[in-house]
């Protein structure tokens, strides 16, 4: 596709944040350029639109930026899934581990129904734990992953490995 290249150039990299040795994949300029934006989000709507997907799940927070105008406009709802205690209403949660410790993800009850099929999408795709968290607690309520889509992969860690039978497309890869 001849529109991945000035996305990937419009991804800023950070070295040594949030700690050193961190390269960090910076899309807040990919969002700056709007010609990159668009078709970033016109790439996804071409691949999920009319294809029966009623759930677009955002993963909090970059996933809450891609998400909502992907949702609109293959006619889908948003659905955030949140970092705990951010939810208002009554939620279910999903722990995953990190380097150190766990981290989990919550979503409302109610939000989706059995038999919804979705797509999950995030910046990006580290070791591939959120993700994973995120399959695990929309498959708890009977939905179907139809793909995750990530707009950065970092290859090395293998987190699509995590992924288990869900498919992951990804636009740009960092090595
Ligand atoms: P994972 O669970 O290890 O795959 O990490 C993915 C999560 O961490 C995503 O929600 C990302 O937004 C965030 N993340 C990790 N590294 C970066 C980065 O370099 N840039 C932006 N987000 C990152």
């Amino acid at each position: 596709d001849p529109r991945i290249p000035k996305i990937a150039s419009s991804i800023r990299v950070i070295p040594d944040f949030p700690k050193p040795g961190i390269m960090f994949q910076d899309i807040t300029t990919l969002l700056l350029d709007t010609e990159a934006f668009k078709d970033t989000i016109d790439i996804f709507v071409e691949r999920y639109k009319g294809k029966g997907i009623s759930v677009v799940a955002g993963v909090e927070a970059r996933g809450f930026i891609f998400g909502p105008p992907i949702a609109l406009a293959i006619g889908a709802k948003f659905v955030p899934m949140r970092k705990p205690k951010k939810l208002p209403g009554k939620v279910i949660s999903e722990e995953y581990s990190l380097e150190y410790g766990t981290d989990k993800i919550e979503m409302h009850v109610g939000a989706v129904e059995p038999g919804e099929r979705a797509i999950i999408i995030d910046d990006l795709i580290a070791t591939g734990g959120t993700l994973a968290a995120a399959i695990r607690l929309l498959e708890r309520v009977g939905v179907k992953i139809v793909e995750c889509a990530c707009v950065i992969e970092l290859p090395e860690l293998n987190g699509r490995e995590k992924l288990g039978e869900a498919p992951l497309f990804i636009l740009v890869t960092s090595d």
